[in-house]
């Protein structure tokens, strides 16, 4: 019996382009469900995209996306890629660009157009090419589900995945327009959003299931503290909104095969190598310390207000601190002055993969104190690597980190230090306790070994994503 055929599509997908966990989990997600169901990964082929390294070529399919009564043309790119099949939606205004979205503070001003064609030219796939299940990933393809059922002659089910709600694509109500969509949608049931109109809404309104990254952040999302607005709209939708944690590529994150690394490593004598290499590449000093790491982008979901508050305090303590990232520039200029005046604390700025993973091997903690986090990924990869993560309890970090107090070794869980209340004081607090218990060396490395041997892969989630992906079909 030949498997089902699946389009999973997402605005980035590692390694083509990425800006965060949701091209992580558009790159590894499907590889996992490829075993059960006939894959397609369909991305925009951005211009920075490097067409030669993963041999990406035109497969001689050209389409129009009629908008608005403007035609946009598209032309089908393709490659495969680690065994996987992907589809590259080319169109000059959606894709001749710097950056994703935009540059960093602000998105372009036609984005609502640029990732219309995007929905456009992904419905124009299924159209043509007759797939079982459509799994669309935030805003930027959430339109889908609702041209779908405008379409009446397209049979794809389709599962709407909520990776970020804070982020919802909300345009001017012209918009509507100039994405061809009929006014009967523009209501408080529709896209409609304080007279705007919401990409994210169409995913919620239309789509056959949704999902959100993680248990806890389902729940987290019908309350006003998360639901970033549409809490109400969620909660008349929740018989069909369901959480499943996101996994990591655990082939991509291997600390014992990983190149990016000085000394891949399979236990902790092994990693001590990878952290004395790092603070000598950085020039920190004291590898006896302990070293604590931040990646991530600067924004306030990642708790970057409660890092900089804190980070004088953190300093003054016995310890190395690592911070590396971008995103809004509002954030540089206390870290820079901070990192200036600390010599035990090194900034790096940018997104660096490669580094990224060096970092994760060198870490003996990750300070992850993000406000809210619908599932993150980077405890995971910490775990992973035999670091400690210390996590604000919320979202995804509370469904896959549990305390150091309740440590069990019987159990399959990962560990680390959580804290309850994002203020200076828990904060600090935690990483007091994380100091105590590197003293504590035993108790430490028994932690930190059993969290190297948890299983964060995407086997259990991939399972659970095929179960709701057969429900609908
Ligand atoms: P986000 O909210 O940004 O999507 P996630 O925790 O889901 O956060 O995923 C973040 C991913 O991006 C992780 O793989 C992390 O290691 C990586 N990452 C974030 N910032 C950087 C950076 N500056 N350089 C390298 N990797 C980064």
């Amino acid at each position: 019996m030949s498997k089902p055929r699946l389009l999973f599509a997402a605005s980035e997908v590692y390694p083509f382009a990425k800006s965060g966990g949701l091209a992580d989990v558009a790159h590894s997600l499907p590889r996992a469900l490829s075993t059960d169901f006939d894959v397609y990964v369909v991305m925009p082929l951005y211009q920075f995209v490097d067409r030669e390294r993963f041999n990406i070529v035109a497969l001689g399919e050209h389409f129009d996306v009629m908008m608005g009564g403007v035609v946009y043309p598209v032309e089908l790119y393709g490659c495969e890629y680690e065994g996987l099949d992907y589809r590259f939606i080319y169109s000059p205004l959606l894709c001749d660009r710097d950056f994703l979205y935009g540059p960093p503070e602000s998105g372009y001003e036609d984005n609502a157009i640029r990732f219309g064609i995007f929905n456009y030219a992904i419905l124009t796939l299924l159209k043509r090419h007759a797939y079982d299940i459509a799994h669309m990933n935030d805003w930027q393809c959430a339109l889908v589900p609702l041209l779908i059922k405008d379409d009446k002659t397209i049979q794809t089910k389709t599962l709407f995945t909520i990776h970020n709600l804070a982020y919802q694509g909300t345009f001017e109500s012209s918009a509507l327009k100039a994405l061809g969509i009929d006014d009967e949608h523009f209501t408080m049931e529709g896209i409609e959003f304080y007279g705007q109109v919401n990409f994210m809404k169409a995913g919620i309104a239309y789509a056959d299931v949704i999902t959100t990254v993680s248990p806890t952040y389902a729940k987290e999302v019908l309350t006003s503290e998360f639901g970033c607005g549409l809490e109400g709209f969620l909660k008349h939708h929740r018989s069909k909104l369901v959480g499943i944690v996101n996994g990591i590529d655990t082939e991509h994150f291997s600390p014992s095969e990983d190149r990016a690394l000085v000394a891949p490593y399979t236990d902790l004598t092994g990693k001590a190598v990878n952290k004395k290499a790092y603070l000598k590449e950085v020039g920190l000093k004291g590898a006896k310390k302990p070293l604590f790491i931040f990646i991530g982008r600067f924004t306030w979901q990642k708790g970057m207000d409660l890092l900089i508050e804190s980070l004088p305090k953190l300093a003054s303590l016995e310890c190395n601190i690592a911070i590396l990232g971008e995103g809004e520039v509002k954030y540089n200029g206390e870290l820079k002055s901070i990192a200036a005046e600390c010599s035990n604390v090194h900034l790096e700025f940018g997104y660096d993969e490669s580094l990224s993973h060096r970092m994760y091997a060198a870490a003996d903690f990750l300070l992850m104190p993000s406000l809210f986090e619908p599932c993150g990924l980077n405890q995971m990869i910490a775990m992973h690597y035999g670091a400690m993560p210390i996590v604000h309890h919320v979202g995804g970090l509370a469904d896959t980190v549990q305390t150091d107090k309740e440590f069990d070794p019987k159990t399959h869980d990962g560990h680390g230090v959580v804290f309850t209340r994002p203020t200076e004081r828990s904060f600090i607090n935690a990483v007091r306790h994380a100091l105590e218990l590197y003293g504590n060396k035993r108790y430490y490395s028994m932690i930190t070994k059993h969290n190297m041997a948890c299983d964060f892969s995407w086997n259990e989630s991939a399972r659970s994503y095929g179960e709701l992906y057969r429900k609908v079909m």
